[in-house]
């Protein structure tokens, strides 16, 4: 079974991306802090999982939020040779200066550090960057993206690595286009449908 897995910080939108590229919404998670347990959905023999949401929240321990990261890295650990592919939410508006707060403290990032680790094994990562419509200077904020994460601008250069995208304005169709090819590439264009398009209006 070919499994997909999201990946990211809590209220980066990951549950709006999900229910956009899928069209199912998934189950929203009652108060953050009380339970880790990845949502699942099956398409056929498809396995697409989002996992919980990591990084800091307010109301919600340290000792959390360690646990959530180490849950999340388990699992990608013990899925390894199922998953073709992982998307990486990140929230563009705020990516930079999480970062560099994190960097000051001498600290490696959590969305750095998660990225890295994603490319250890042999998937696609793909890192979804989310929230492009509060962005005012696109082409500087994904210039930035790229580099903290260890490429070198001018993003549009890593297209295939980093997708601007806005979840909630439904503005997903590059990121559905990634992960098209992540299926054929894989031998497994009978899954192409499973991406929804957007609901004409
Ligand atoms: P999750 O915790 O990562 O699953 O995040 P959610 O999907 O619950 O979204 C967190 C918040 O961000 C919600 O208020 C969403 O409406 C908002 N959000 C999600 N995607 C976008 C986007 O593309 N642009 C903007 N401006 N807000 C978004």
């Amino acid at each position: 079974m070919p499994e997909i897995v999201f990946v990211g910080r809590s209220n980066v939108g990951k549950s709006t991306l999900f229910s956009e590229l899928f069209g199912v919404r998934v189950r929203r998670g009652k108060r953050p802090g009380t339970t880790i347990k990845p949502n699942r959905i099956t398409f056929k023999d498809l396995v697409v999982t989002d996992l919980p949401g990591f990084g800091y929240i307010a109301g919600v321990s340290r000792e959390f939020n360690e646990r959530v990261k180490d849950f999340v890295v388990r699992y990608i650990e013990e899925n390894a040779d199922r998953i073709i592919a992982a998307v990486q939410v990140i929230d563009a508006k705020s990516f930079l200066e999480i970062v560099e707060r994190w960097e000051k403290r001498g600290l490696i990032p959590v969305d750095v550090e998660m990225y890295d680790f994603l490319n250890e094994f042999g998937f696609d990562v793909l890192v979804a960057a989310n929230k492009m419509d509060k962005v005012k200077d696109r082409d500087a904020t994904l210039n930035g993206i790229v580099e903290k994460l260890g490429m070198h601008p001018p993003w549009y250069l890593w297209k295939h690595v980093v997708y601007p995208i806005s979840a909630k304005r439904g503005e997903v169709d590059n990121l559905r286009e990634g992960l098209k090819k992540v299926f054929v590439k894989n031998k497994r264009h009978d899954l192409v449908p499973v991406l929804k398009g957007r609901q004409k209006r």
